[in-house]
């Protein structure tokens, strides 16, 4: 079913959906230390917090030193950021706006120094909400403001998927590998939502694309694609693709730490709410160590208003894609 907007909007009513973001640390603090860590950059700055949901990514920006932020949010919980920020006592300084950030107006027409926005869904782009942070970034960012983060990247690298294929042949005892066969059938093409352990990892990760959050216009996000070979890196069951994201957040002049804070949602990272993305493969397949991986796969916009991708994974004969070099597989190739 598609989401049309209001459906959208009023999904974000759920205080459970709050809950598990803000209870998501490794998520809350990426954007917390992106924000306090550029206090010197903060100071007496004009934001714009574009979904701001319980307001705590302008509480951040205020807390910070900014002079102004507006807190821009579609759906009721406006009413409870409102209340959040005064429990804060920076009602003098964010200024929640209940709206569509495509409807905003603000006060002369006024540009902001930076944007915030925490728009990331599965694997990145479902929910098509970087839209409209690119809309924003177009409708109300000064020339050479920040946006928090300011890049993203897809990563995708072919895995086990244990909960799905393993340790159904022995439960309590019986046999239930086709029952383990029919949920995988029932699955459909359909991506799943798992989280997958490090050492399910069979191969090396490959970026599926780097969108630039400051250049890249809603368009260049209707469509990625990749074709790919790895050598497997041990021995194991190559049985889907893992996909999983990372947000890169503005390192400015005079911030503390070091390094850009970076929000990795991989499996060797601290789990986060979006855990990973898989494609699960009907058929297993055993793989050795350096045994050639190939695979394609597209993500494309359902149609260019869509907040939906469709995913779809070929199996590809390593021998029929053109390889990149160095590569770690053994493929006769390769060695050559
Ligand atoms: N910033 C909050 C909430 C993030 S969830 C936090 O970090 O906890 C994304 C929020 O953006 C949701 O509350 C959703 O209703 C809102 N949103 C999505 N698209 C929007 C749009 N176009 N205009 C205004 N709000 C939007």
């Amino acid at each position: 079913m598609e989401l049309d907007s209001e459906q959208y909007f009023s999904s974000y009513e759920d205080l459970e959906v709050h809950k598990l973001m803000l209870e998501d640390g490794p998520r809350t603090l990426a954007y917390k230390n992106a924000i306090l860590n550029n206090k010197a950059y903060f100071k007496d700055k004009v934001v714009m917090d574009v979904g701001c949901g319980t307001g705590i990514l302008s509480i951040f920006c205020a807390q910070a030193g900014a002079k102004k932020v507006f807190a821009v949010e579609a759906s009721n919980l406006a009413n409870l950021a409102k209340e959040i920020v005064k429990e804060n006592k920076f009602e003098n300084i964010i200024e929640v706006i209940h709206s569509r950030v495509e409807d905003v107006v603000l006060p002369n027409y006024m540009k902001v120094d930076a944007i915030v926005s925490e728009w990331m869904g599965f694997y990145l782009l479902h929910e098509g909400m970087l839209d409209s942070v690119l809309f924003a970034r177009d409708r109300f960012l000064k020339d050479g403001g920040e946006i928090f983060p300011e890049s993203a990247a897809i990563y995708i690298a072919p895995c086990s998927v244990p909960s799905l294929y393993n340790n159904w042949d022995n439960l309590h005892g019986v046999s239930m590998s086709s029952f383990a066969r029919e949920l995988r059938a029932s699955k459909g093409s359909k991506p799943e939502i798992l989280t997958i352990k490090p050492e399910d990892l069979l191969g090396a990760e490959v970026a599926l694309c780097w969108v630039n959050l400051r250049e890249d216009e809603a368009h260049d996000l209707n469509a990625y694609s990749i074709e790919h070979v790895v050598g497997a890196s041990k021995n194991g069951y190559y049985q889907g693709l893992c996909i999983w994201f990372e947000c890169i957040f503005p390192k400015l002049p005079d911030a503390a730490g070091d390094g850009h804070t970076v929000l990795d949602t991989s499996p060797q990272s601290p789990a986060t709410h979006w855990k990973q993305t898989v494609i699960v493969l009907p058929q297993q397949q055993e793989v050795e160590e350096g045994e050639p991986i190939a695979f394609q796969l597209d993500m494309t916009r359902a149609d260019p208003t869509s907040r939906r991708y469709n995913l779809q994974m070929t199996m590809l004969d390593p021998e029929a894609v053109e390889h990149p070099l160095p590569c770690s597989c053994h493929m006769t190739k390769c060695i050559l």
